[in-house]
């Protein structure tokens, strides 16, 4: 029975250790410095909307990871009320000025009029040119997801303990360390690497190619209906547009900005007011007829830290002062709509890599 630890209970390594725990023969034990229940800059995944809005290029391996997780979206959705997510239409709109922007970069394939994920989500419809607004160069809709962070972390949690791991908090300057940190006392004859951005700093790894894009956001009880998300602003070439109600009670997130290499972890108040202005104008359902952001309820002002890679993300077995890893981390903006494409891919790694420790074993 392999001793695995996997270090980081955000979405990346709840999702490995709830795969890997699907098979009884593993021992896993998940460290965290950062648990579902704690809102943190070091931590993404709470701040995450969180909804599938494909944003891979037709042909990359984000494109392949995107298409994978669906099918898990839709059947955790349909199938288990009590995760935390729920089908919801959304609406995309395109404005081709957008396209040499940060924001506009990052949703390049999202908003294009013949995108792959066209024949993944369920009805996918282009918008009649003839009702598009003002400005508005092509726009779509289809049925999505949106993921309420809160319950749905709590929730893999769950099924991970339902099936035997172990939780508990660490914190580790070097990842060979977590690998004497394994619940059964024994030493880990695997780590699996999910910490996210903070692998530019952790010890072993030191992975330069990791850097923020701060995500901005203000969460509200207001609820316009279907979601909505626009390639780009007029307010900033990093400020984003879109708008999604979670499920269960989660509240609606109004977003955004896509901040590259920017550390703060305060909200700007002025970049709030533009968030909620512009929602409003695009979503005027938002709130009563005549209102202006008064009418918004919010609920609470966010800041949370997408892990962008360079070069992209990193699904990689390595070896580290003689402890085996898998790295499953790097997930930018998408680390939920790839959740499940990347973290099979990584449980494959895992067992490819066990298989000379096991052969050892025996
Ligand atoms: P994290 O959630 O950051 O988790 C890292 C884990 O590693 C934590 O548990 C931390 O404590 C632990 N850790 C790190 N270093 C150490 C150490 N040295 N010792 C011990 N523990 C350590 N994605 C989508 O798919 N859809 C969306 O709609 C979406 N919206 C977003 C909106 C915003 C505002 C933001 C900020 C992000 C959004 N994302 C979205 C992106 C998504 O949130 C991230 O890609 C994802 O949360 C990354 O998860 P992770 O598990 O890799 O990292």
């Amino acid at each position: 029975m392999p001793n695995i630890v996997v270090l980081g209970a955000g979405v990346s390594g709840l999702t490995t250790a709830y795969l890997l725990s699907k098979d009884p023969s593993n021992k896993i034990t998940v460290l965290a410095k950062h648990m579902p229940g704690d809102y943190d800059i070091e931590y993404a995944s709470p701040w995450a909307g969180a909804n599938y809005m494909p944003v891979g290029k037709q042909g990359s391996d984000h494109e392949r990871w995107e298409r994978a997780t669906w099918p898990y979206l839709k059947e955790i959705t349909e199938k288990y009320p009590e995760a935390g997510i729920h089908f919801l239409g959304t609406l995309i709109y395109n404005r081709k000025k957008d396209q040499e922007s940060d924001t506009g970069k990052w949703f390049s394939e999202l908003v294009q009029p013949n995108p792959w994920y066209k024949d993944v989500v369920p009805d996918f419809k282009a918008i009649p040119s003839e009702k598009l607004a003002p400005g508005i160069d092509n726009a779509q809709e289809f049925t999505s997801v949106c993921i309420n962070t809160a319950v749905y972390l709590p929730w893999l949690v769950g099924q991970c303990t339902k099936n035997g791991a172990v939780f508990k908090r660490a914190v580790f300057k070097h990842i060979a360390d977590a690998a004497n940190a394994h619940h059964t006392g024994e030493k880990a004859d695997l780590i699996v690497n999910c910490t996210g951005l903070s692998a530019r700093t952790l010890g072993g790894v030191n992975d330069s190619k990791m850097h923020p894009a701060r995500g901005q956001i203000v969460v509200v009880r207001n609820d316009p209906g279907p979601m909505l998300s626009v390639s780009g602003t007029d307010d900033g070439e990093d400020e984003a547009l879109y708008i999604m109600t979670r499920a269960a009670g989660g509240g609606t997130i109004l977003g955004g900005s896509y901040q590259k290499h920017n550390w703060d972890a305060m909200p700007d108040p002025n970049l709030a007011n533009r968030i909620m202005k512009r929602a409003i104008a695009i979503a005027p359902s938002l709130v009563k007829p005549g209102q202006g952001i008064e009418g918004l309820d919010i609920v609470r002002h966010g800041v949370g830290l997408r892990p962008l890679r360079e070069g992209g993300t990193r699904i990689e077995k390595d070896e580290i002062n003689g402890v085996k890893v898998v790295h499953n981390y790097g997930h930018g903006g998408f680390g939920y709509q790839a959740s499940f494409g990347c973290s099979v891919e990584a449980v494959a790694l895992v067992k490819e890599a066990l298989q000379s420790t096991l052969r050892a074993k025996l």
